[in-house]
C-alpha cells in the first residue's frame, strides 16, 4: 500500500484515431482530458507531482499575461543549449508577443497540449458532421413514415 493512495484520482483512458491519421490516447483524470500518449500505469505519484507543476507552467505558456485568453500560441521554437527551448509566444487576441526559454520536458507538454488541443478541434468537428448526419437519417426516416419518399425518388 503506497502511503499516498488517497491521492490517486479517477482515470480512463481513451484512444482514438482521426481523419487526418494522427492517433491519440487521451488520460482523462477526473473526468478531465488530462495528458496524451502516457500509460496510466507507469505514473507514480512523483510525476503526479510534477505534472501538477507543468500544468502550472503550462498555463504561463498558454494563458495570455495581457489579456487572460487562453489561446496563447508558440510561433517559433529555436534549440537552447542543450536541453531547452527559446520559444517566442503570441496571443492571438491581443496581439502580445514574448519570449521565453523553457526545458525539454516542458517544451514536450507544451507540443502534446497543442496536439491535442488540434485534436479536440478534430474531434469536436466529428462530433458535429456525425449530429448532422443523424439528423439527415431522422429526417429521412420521418420522410419515410410519411410516404414522402417514393421509388422514383431513387
Ligand atoms: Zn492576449
Amino acid at each position: 500500500m503506497r502511503p499516498d493512495d488517497h491521492e490517486i484520482h479517477d482515470t480512463a483512458l481513451s484512444s482514438i484515431s482521426l481523419p487526418s491519421g494522427l492517433r491519440i490516447e487521451i488520460l482523462y483524470v477526473d473526468g478531465e482530458p488530462f495528458a496524451m500518449n502516457e500509460e496510466p500505469g507507469t505514473r507514480d505519484e512523483t510525476a503526479a507531482r510534477s505534472d501538477a507543476e507543468m500544468l502550472e507552467a503550462l498555463d504561463n505558456l498558454t494563458i495570455c499575461g495581457s489579456c487572460g485568453s487562453p489561446l496563447v500560441q508558440p510561433v517559433d521554437w529555436a534549440g537552447h543549449g542543450a536541453d531547452a527551448w527559446r520559444v517566442e509566444l503570441r496571443c492571438p487576441e491581443c496581439e502580445e508577443r514574448g519570449t521565453t526559454l523553457i526545458e525539454d520536458g516542458l517544451a514536450e507538454q507544451l507540443t502534446l497540449f497543442h496536439e491535442r488541443a488540434r485534436a479536440l478541434v478534430e474531434l469536436s468537428m466529428i462530433r458535429l458532421a456525425s449530429d448532422n448526419a443523424e439528423q439527415e437519417i431522422e429526417r429521412f426516416a420521418r420522410a419515410l413514415q410519411r410516404d414522402l419518399i417514393v421509388p422514383e425518388d431513387f
